[in-house]
């Protein structure tokens, strides 16, 4: 049987950082596209052939949050990291916000992005054991298959890895998990990476959105201090 090589789409008008990072990801066996402006890379990535995408955010035509946003409302599955810049928390919090699996600060260490995008693929095709259904005790119900929701009468929407997110903290709601963990265990990172705990806490804050009626007071998804996040189920 023929192993499909893996993907990649890399969105970015910069040349000398789309022919570096296209250089990286053919020699590490990838199969590699590329745009240089906004139209076109939502476009490539409309097709749905991609395992993964890397997203700029400045682009001719079309800034990659508003690429984000269009391919979240087609396809809530499709992993995507977005290329912030270092220093603007604002492009991190807003990317993560749109959908985005996670962040890299531009300009990055070559070998800490290969590691976090291993991270992702190795997360988006082997997934993390969960159960059909998962019931809070603040009376939401979630489907993990069909990525939705209840809130009372309000139907939820969720992306592939809010899904695991919650997954996982179902699994083990007997205690609290912390980031760390969560960084290991559902975004595939290796301890040694570095650490970027915010990716967790906007992924949180954006679920509470979703499962809490009120999120400043959570009921479902709560922080226990100094030890991290605990997922209430109903049973
Ligand atoms: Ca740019």
């Amino acid at each position: 049987m023929n192993k499909r090589s893996i993907s990649i789409l890399i969105v970015e008008d910069e040349e000398a950082i789309r022919s570096g990072l296209i250089d990286v990801f053919v020699f590490h066996g990838y199969d590699v596209d590329s745009a240089d402006n906004g139209p076109e890379g939502l476009e490539k990535a409309l097709t749905g052939k991609f395992d993964l995408i890397l997203l700029d955010i400045m682009l001719p035509g079309m800034d990659g949050y508003e690429i984000c946003n269009e391919i979240r409302a087609r396809d809530r599955e499709q992993p995507i990291i977005m290329l912030t810049a270092k220093t603007s928390d604002e492009e991190i919090i807003q990317g993560l916000k749109l959908g985005a699996d996670d962040y890299v600060a531009k300009p990055f260490s070559i070998q800490q992005l290969v590691l976090r995008i291993e991270a992702v693929l190795r997360r988006s095709r082997i997934g993390i054991e969960q159960a059909r259904t998962i019931s809070l005790s603040n009376n939401v119900q979630i489907d993990t298959e069909n990525l939705t929701g209840q809130n009372g009468a309000e139907p939820l929407t969720f992306t592939r890895r809010e899904i695991e997110i919650l997954s996982y903290l179902a699994a083990n709601s007997a205690r609290p998990v912390s980031r760390e963990e969560l960084l290991t265990k559902v975004w595939g990172y290796a301890r040694n990476l570095e650490i970027e705990t915010r990716t967790v806490d906007i992924h949180i804050a954006k679920l509470r959105r979703k499962i809490e009626t009120n999120p400043k007071e959570p009921a479902g998804l709560i922080t226990v201090r100094g030890a991290g996040y605990r997922l209430l189920t109903a049973d």
